[in-house]
This record gives structure tokens, sequence and C-alpha cells, in this order.
């Protein structure tokens, strides 16, 4: 089968609900994948920093293999090895106390959703029903109902309501909107370390730690979303490790299982888990063996090959070649390790042009909203790659 003969499937047989860049994939390894033409890319999304590890990372796989082979799903009416090992090792790497495993990134918000309230009923003592969670402007945390329900971008809730009430938006980056909006109902703070869908808006420094700090004093559970720029992708484990601080509840997700197979968890370092009792919540696939390990292995991988600091080192080298080469279409290039964006006026019409010339020679990446073009290569990559990368870009981009 062809390009055309694969496209044409998908668009007949397939909800429209994506408009995908035109290559058709059918096999990855580190950073590069290929398509069914045999034409080579440099993988400059990483599936929305699903594959920080790189393709088909070979421990993960080797790992992928034999746990399928011994046992893959229990349902948590039962216990299973991997379950403790995979809680014990994430605790110790991500220093918090409890985890609480689900399979998608939007499983994970539901379930901090659900958790915070509970707290602020049965601990805080917010009278029932009246729960309110503030949440930012341009935010991302996923699909569902409740989620879009409290997104401020209207593709994502036009002709989806009725929507969940209790929820409040401030805008991003204003530590002075989320003092002002503490009422002694309000349960939780969720927010995104950067906001990546957005266009990897970074925040000034100290902004999360002003939150943690006036969260504190009203007695109100910070919950920082890190399901895109966790695990290594911002050059630290954790991007609230930048600001030095610890969120009351993380959200981890997308690279918790290197991209083999969704893998989320709610992290938490305060005694907020504890209000979840048998029976309140749970997944059937949640916390399953094939996760546990894949995950445990997806973990590994990423400490002991040094990812993490590669994505600091490679993050800022790139960056810096990026603002060498802009030209007057260019108005910002940001970001914080691996999670690069670079920004074009407006007047340049639009950043789609641009990913498509890429494509054509060689680089996979995706516009975020209209201007902006999001570079988030798998954390593997090498200095060579990005010295190739660069040059393909500025031959392709800015015609030097
Ligand atoms: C991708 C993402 C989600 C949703 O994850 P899914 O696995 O797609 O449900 C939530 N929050 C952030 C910040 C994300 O980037």
């Amino acid at each position: 089968m062809k390009h055309q003969d694969y496209k044409a499937m998908e668009e007949k047989f397939g909800a429209h609900n994506y408009k995908p860049m035109e290559v058709v994939l059918k096999r990855g390894q580190g950073v590069w994948v290929w398509d069914v033409d045999d034409r080579k890319y440099l993988d400059c999304l990483s599936a929305y920093s699903a594959v920080n590890q790189g393709h088909c990372h070979p421990a993960i796989m080797q790992t992928m293999i034999e746990q399928a082979h011994n046992l893959t799903l229990t349902s948590r009416a039962f216990r299973n090895d991997q379950l403790g090992l995979f809680y014990s090792e994430l605790c110790a790497m991500t220093n918090s106390h409890k985890v609480l495993p689900m399979n998608s990134g939007a499983e994970a918000v539901e379930t901090v959703i659900k958790t915070v309230r509970k707290w602020g009923y049965t601990v805080k003592g917010v009278p029932e029903g009246e729960a309110e969670i503030i949440v930012c402007a341009d935010n991302f945390h996923g699909r569902t109902i409740t989620i879009v329900g409290f997104s401020t971008d209207e593709n994502s809730r036009k002709g989806f309501g009725p929507f969940t009430p209790g929820f409040k938006i401030i805008p991003f980056n204003d530590a002075n909107a989320l003092a002002d909006a503490i009422t002694p109902n309000t349960v939780g703070f969720l927010v995104e370390p950067i906001q990546g869908e957005a266009g990897v808006i970074v925040p000034d420094d100290g902004y999360l730690r002003e939150a943690k700090r006036i969260c504190g004093e009203n007695n109100v559970v910070l919950i920082l979303d890190e399901i895109q720029t966790g695990l290594g992708r911002t050059g630290k484990l954790l991007a609230e490790e930048h600001d030095g601080i610890e969120a009351d509840l993380t959200l981890i997700g997308k690279a918790l299982s290197g991209g083999f197979y969704p893998v989320s968890a709610v992290l938490s370092n305060s005694e907020v888990m504890d209000v979840l009792q048998p029976g309140e919540h749970g997944s059937t696939f949640g916390g399953n063996p094939l996760a546990c390990a894949v995950s445990r292995t997806a973990l590994k991988v990423l400490q002991e090959e040094g990812m993490i600091e590669n994505a600091a080192e490679m993050g800022a080298y790139f960056v810096d070649g990026l603002r060498s080469m802009a030209d007057n279409r260019v108005a910002d290039i940001r970001g914080r390790g691996l999670l690069i964006g670079m920004e074009f006026i407006p007047e340049a019409g639009g950043a789609r042009q641009y990913c498509e010339k890429l494509m054509g020679a060689g680089i996979l990446c995706k516009e975020t909203h209209d201007n902006i073009i999001r570079f988030a290569p798998p954390l593997v990559i090498s200095r060579d790659d990005v010295d190739w990368a660069l040059e393909t870009i500025k031959k392709a981009i800015f015609n030097i």
C-alpha cells in the first residue's frame, strides 16, 4: 500500500477528530522515524513528549516482551508482583509519599479533581457541594467533559456542554490573581509549570514558588500537571525543581512508559491521598503489571542513561542555534530543556507552512496555535543530531 491508500482508509473509516501532517510512519528508533516510503525523519514532537526515552528503547522493549509473557492484567481485585515495586521506586525517585496509578493523562487529572474535592469536604471542612478549584487561562489538561469545561479554548469546548461546575479561571503567571481568587471554599490550584499546548509559555522565575506560598497560607492544595513537562523534558526530572518547590500533588503520564503503553499517575506529597477509601475510585487497567513493569524500566533508563542532563544541555544548545539564525519573522524563541517554542509574527502567515517545509526536509514537528512551532525531540538526541536539525531548519525556514 502507498501513502494515499493509508490516508484514504483513515479518512473513510475513521473519525475526523485530527488533522495530521501528511506522513504515514511505520518504524522508529531513538530520535528517528521512517515512513512507508522509507523516508527518514527526525522526530521533533516525541508524541507530545511521550517518547522522551526515544522510539522503541531496547531495554523498555525487552521488559515489555518479558512481562507480556508472565502476566499483563489482574485488575486491582488482586495484588500483582509489579505494583509495589513501581510505587516504591517512583516514590523514591520523585520524593513522594503515595502514588495512584491510572492510564491516560486525562484520567490522572480527573483523579486529582476527585481527590482534592474529597479532601476539601473531609479535612478542610468545605460545605458539601461547594468546593472550588482554581485553574489558569489557556490551560491544557485533557479532553473529558469536566476538563474541557474549564478550558478557555473555544474549539475544545464548543458544542460539548453542559459542563461540570466548581472551577474558577485566572490568568497564568499571575500570583496576585491567585491570591485574589482564593475563598474559604477553594480546595486546589491546578496549573502546568510550563503551558505546553498553549505554545511553550514559560512563567517568570519564582511564580511557582509564590503559588506554593499562597496555597500553603490558605490551606489550598497545589497541583502541578507535569504530564508534559515532567520526566526529564525540561532538563530536570520534574519542572517544579526549577523553582525549588514540591507540589502537594503532581500529575505525570506520557513518558512514564516511554511511549509503549498508556500509564499515568498522581503523586502525593501530603496526606491528601489518604482521603480515598476502597471502592471510591479506580480503573480496570490502572496499576496493571505490564504497565508497572514497563514504567519501572522507562524511569530507570531515564536516570541511568543520563537523559535528563542531556535534555538540559542539548536544549540550551538547540535554543542558542535557533536564536542565531532567526530573522525578523521570528517574534520569540523560548523554552526549558528540550521543550522549545519558536513563535512567528502573525504577518509571517502561520507556522503550519514551516512545519510542512521542515517535513519535506526531514524534520517532523507540529504547530501549536497558529504561530508557534514546538521543538521537543526525544531526550536521547545527540549533539550531531542537533547540529543536523539546526542546519536543516536554517535552510528550510530561513533560506541560508
Ligand atoms: C497530554 C496532556 C494531558 C492529557 O493527557 P492524555 O494522555 O492525552 O489524556 C494533560 N495535561 C497535559 C499538560 C498534557 O500535555
